[in-house]
């Protein structure tokens, strides 16, 4: 085999149904990683499935300066369903592309360059966005980055305030930070952010690719918060599991995004999957079964006499704080429980299941979890 990159798992999977991945031989795993959080409605949910295969029998790809009605409508969609005014919508193939054009948009619209971003914090790994990203392991053999990010400890609110000024351009943050440990902001964080950002003219942009599309109980996180950023940007599970992201922005900062553009822009297939699939999220009320779900699991597991320091997390985007290696939990949880899952650093593991789980799925989790923990320790 040629792939490099990824460091392989011994698990062949062929096949997926709602929250469900099976290997070749027919072994059924519980895939509550959500396949790093794509198939939120579910892997080959109806709705998604039908949609795509009408889709690419009638119009596989017309580029975007040709109106469309399937771009068209996710367009509507996602202007509809962004909180606040945030009616401007650009789409493009994943987060990280999204973030780029967050920081692109918001570099033009206020004629600055300074971006202010979050220690732990995660955003992609093209040059950009992977400038906006804490972690020095991911950026040090790709410098120089593109230049002018200031980093300030997530969840500091003095700290965010003095670091913005007249120069600034944007602060980008994840409302509950994903990679970095399953982080929430405190209460107020991101309110302070809101008003220090409006006082500076700076844009405020939230990364809620990971947080998004009903994960956290509300169908965007920073609903929670009672916060509406200047820019939005969501991707991961938007396609159904198809490669799309996508930019939202108020008008203040569309009117003046400059010039920007990608050959693959708002698909009719992809634009047909992603309608599908948030239509899917708000019709079975996924952020409410996110909520009642994830409550469920997080009393269970804070409540459980297991090996755990800490649960922390909102609706189902939670953080297990395990005190060893995540990693050698996150194998025996696959290898002896059929439970696939993530880790969020060296020492958290990171649960983020399809919406679709219901407590029976998240009873068993809870008891593979425990198991494991326990053959960790034996
Ligand atoms: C996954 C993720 C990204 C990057 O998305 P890609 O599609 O991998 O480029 C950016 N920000 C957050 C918060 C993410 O979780």
């Amino acid at each position: 085999m040629s792939g490099f990159v990824y460091s392989e798992k011994p698990i062949a999977i062929e096949r997926g149904e709602g929250p469900y991945l099976y290997d070749g031989t027919g072994a059924e795993y519980l895939d509550f990683g959500a396949s790093y959080g794509v198939a939120a409605v579910g892997h080959a949910h109806p709705a998604v499935v039908s949609a795509v295969s009408e889709q690419v029998e009638k119009l596989t790809f017309v580029q975007a300066s040709y109106p469309n009605s399937a771009r068209d409508a996710l367009y509507e969609k996602l202007a509809a369903l962004g909180p606040g005014d945030l009616d401007n919508v650009w789409l493009c193939n994943s987060g990280t592309e999204a973030n780029e054009a967050a920081l692109k948009f918001a570099r033009s619209a206020t004629g600055r360059s300074k971006v202010v971003a979050a220690q732990r914090g995660f955003h992609g790994r093209t040059m950009g966005s992977l400038a906006a990203t804490w972690k020095p392991k991911y950026k040090k053999p790709f410098e120089p980055l593109a230049g002018d990010f200031e980093f300030v400890p997530y969840g500091d609110e003095a700290a965010l305030e003095d670091a913005v000024d007249e120069e600034t351009a944007a602060v980008l943050l994840e409302p509950i930070q994903g990679e970095g440990g399953v982080n929430p902001a405190p209460e107020g964080y991101l309110r302070a952010a809101r008003e220090r950002t409006t006082e500076a003219g700076a844009a405020l942009v939230f990364d809620e690719i990971q947080t998004g599309l009903g994960r956290t109980g509300a169908l965007w996180a920073c609903e929670n918060r009672g916060v509406v950023p200047d820019v939005l940007t969501s991707a991961k599970g938007l396609g159904g599991g198809l490669p799309i992201g996508a930019t939202l922005c108020a008008d203040w900062i569309a009117d003046d995004a400059g010039p920007h553009g990608s050959t693959f822009s708002g698909g009719p297939v992809v634009s047909a999957a992603a309608e599908a699939t948030l239509s899917a999220i708000v019709d079975a009320d996924l952020p409410g079964n996110a909520e009642a779900v994830g409550t469920h699991l997080q009393s269970k597991l804070g409540g459980s006499e297991l090996p755990i320091r800490a649960v922390r997390g909102e609706g189902l985007m939670i953080g297990v704080e395990v005190g060893r290696g995540a990693n050698a939990v996150l194998k025996r949880l696959a290898m002896n429980h059929g439970v696939l899952a993530l880790p969020a650093g060296r020492t958290v593991v990171r649960l983020l299941p399809p919406l679709v789980v219901d407590e029976s799925h998240a009873d068993a989790v809870a008891e593979a979890l425990g198991d494991a923990l326990a053959e960790v320790s034996a």
